[in-house]
C-alpha cells in the first residue's frame, strides 16, 4: 500500500511539473517562428537565417529554420512540416515565388500568418508583409555604376557590354534588370553601348536559380562567338554568385592582366569572395544590402502581426503579386567598390579586415 502511495504521489508530483513547465514555456515564449529559406549555397541566405535566430531567440520567440536546397518540393515539404508543429507564422524567401499559394492557403486555414522574405511571393491573397530592399533601386545602382565607370555621360564610347539576368522565377530578378535598363537602354540606343550577341530581353539573359556555373557557361558561349576579335568593356551581372563565375571565365581567356584587364563587372549581396574579389581587382562593384537590417524589420513585423498591430511599411504600390498589392518595407541597398569598401562593409561590421584580407 505504502507503495502504491508513493508511486501515485511521484505520478501527481510528475503531472504538475509537467503542467507547469508547458506553462511556463508558454507564457515566456513570445511565439513559434518557422523561417523557410531558399539555399545555403549563397552566404546571404545563411547569413539572414542566421540573424534572424539570433534576434528572435533574443526577443523570446521559438524558431525552425530550414533551407531548401533550391529545391521548390523541399520549401513546401518544409512550410507543410512547420503548419504541422503549429507554428504561429511563417517567414519564408521562397525558391520559386509561383509555387507556394497552395501551401499559404494551408498555413492560412489553421490562422497561421505569412511574411514574403527578400522574394515576394505570388498569387496568393494571404500574405501579411513584405520585407525586403528597394530592388529596383539595387539595378539603378548597378546601371549607374557601369555609366560611370565607362564616361557614358561624358559622351565616351562606343563600349561593348553584355547583359545577365538572374532567376526567371525570382520576382526580384525582373526589378534588378528594369532598374538596371532605366539607366543603360538610352546609351544603347544611343549606339554608346554595343552588345554583340544582341542578347537584350529578360529571355535570353536569365540565369535560372542564380547558378554561377551556368552564368561562367554562358560567359564562354558568348566570348567564343562573339568577342575572338572584340574586347568585352563591361557586363552587368546581377548578383555575386553570378559575378564569379564569368570572372572565371573571362580569366580564362586571358582577362585581368595589366595589358587587359578586366571589364567593368557589377555584382549583389557583398558576399565574402566577392569582396575578396573586389580586393584583388577583379570584380569591380558590389551591392551591400545588410541583411540584419531585414531580420530586424521581419521581427517588428512578426511582433505586430502577434500583438495585432500595424507594422511600420514605406510602400504601398509597387509588389503586385496578381493577388494583392502586398504592404511593403524596402530597405536601402549601398553601392560598394574598392574606394568605399572599407567604410561600407568593415566599419559597419558586417565584415572584419582580416576575414576581408585587408592589412
Ligand atoms: C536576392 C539577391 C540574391 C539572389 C540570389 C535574390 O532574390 O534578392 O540578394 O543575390 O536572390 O540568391
Amino acid at each position: 500500500k505504502a507503495l502504491t502511495y508513493l508511486l501515485l504521489f511521484v505520478l501527481v508530483i510528475s503531472l504538475s511539473a509537467c503542467n507547469l513547465a508547458e506553462t511556463t514555456g508558454g507564457s515566456e515564449s513570445q511565439g513559434y517562428v518557422g523561417i523557410a529559406m531558399p539555399t545555403k549555397s549563397a552566404e546571404r541566405w545563411v547569413a539572414d537565417g542566421n540573424n534572424m535566430v539570433k534576434l528572435f531567440e533574443e526577443k523570446g520567440f521559438k524558431t525552425d529554420l530550414q533551407y531548401a536546397e533550391d529545391v521548390v518540393e523541399n520549401q513546401i515539404a518544409q512550410i507543410e512540416n512547420m503548419i504541422t508543429k503549429g507554428v504561429d507564422v511563417i517567414v519564408i524567401a521562397s525558391v520559386d515565388g509561383n509555387t507556394l499559394t497552395d501551401v499559404i492557403s494551408k498555413a492560412h486555414d489553421q490562422g497561421i500568418r505569412v511574411i514574403a522574405y527578400d522574394r515576394l511571393i505570388r498569387n496568393t491573397e494571404h500574405l501579411s508583409y513584405y520585407a525586403t530592399f528597394d530592388n529596383f533601386q539595387v539595378g539603378v545602382l548597378q546601371g549607374s555604376y557601369i555609366e560611370e565607370k565607362l564616361g557614358l555621360k561624358e559622351g565616351k564610347g562606343p563600349f561593348n557590354i553584355e547583359l545577365f539576368g538572374g532567376s526567371p522565377d525570382d520576382n526580384n530578378a525582373y526589378f534588378f534588370f528594369d532598374g538596371a535598363m532605366s539607366v543603360l537602354q538610352p546609351y544603347i540606343d544611343s549606339g554608346q553601348l554595343v552588345i554583340r550577341s544582341k542578347q537584350n530581353s529578360m529571355s535570353q539573359i536569365a540565369t535560372l536559380r542564380w547558378d554561377g556555373a551556368e552564368a561562367q557557361k554562358r560567359m564562354d558561349n558568348l566570348i567564343s562567338a562573339h568577342y575572338s576579335n572584340e574586347r568585352i568593356d563591361a557586363i552587368l551581372a546581377p548578383a555575386d554568385s553570378l559575378s564569379l563565375g564569368i570572372i572565371s571565365s573571362l580569366k580564362g581567356v586571358g582577362y585581368g592582366s595589366s595589358n587587359n584587364p578586366m571589364p567593368v563587372i557589377t555584382g549583389q549581396d557583398a558576399e565574402l569572395s566577392s569582396i575578396k574579389s573586389i580586393v584583388r581587382g577583379e570584380q569591380t562593384q558590389t551591392i551591400f544590402k545588410d541583411t540584419r537590417q531585414l531580420a530586424e524589420r521581419t521581427v517588428a513585423m512578426v511582433e505586430s502581426v502577434l500583438s495585432g498591430t500595424e507594422a511600420e511599411v514605406n510602400d504601398t504600390e509597387s509588389y503586385d503579386n496578381g493577388k494583392m498589392v502586398v504592404p511593403s518595407y524596402l530597405l536601402e541597398p549601398v553601392s560598394v567598390d574598392a574606394t568605399n569598401l572599407e567604410e561600407v562593409v568593415i566599419d559597419s561590421g558586417y565584415y572584419t579586415k582580416e576575414e576581408v584580407g585587408l592589412k
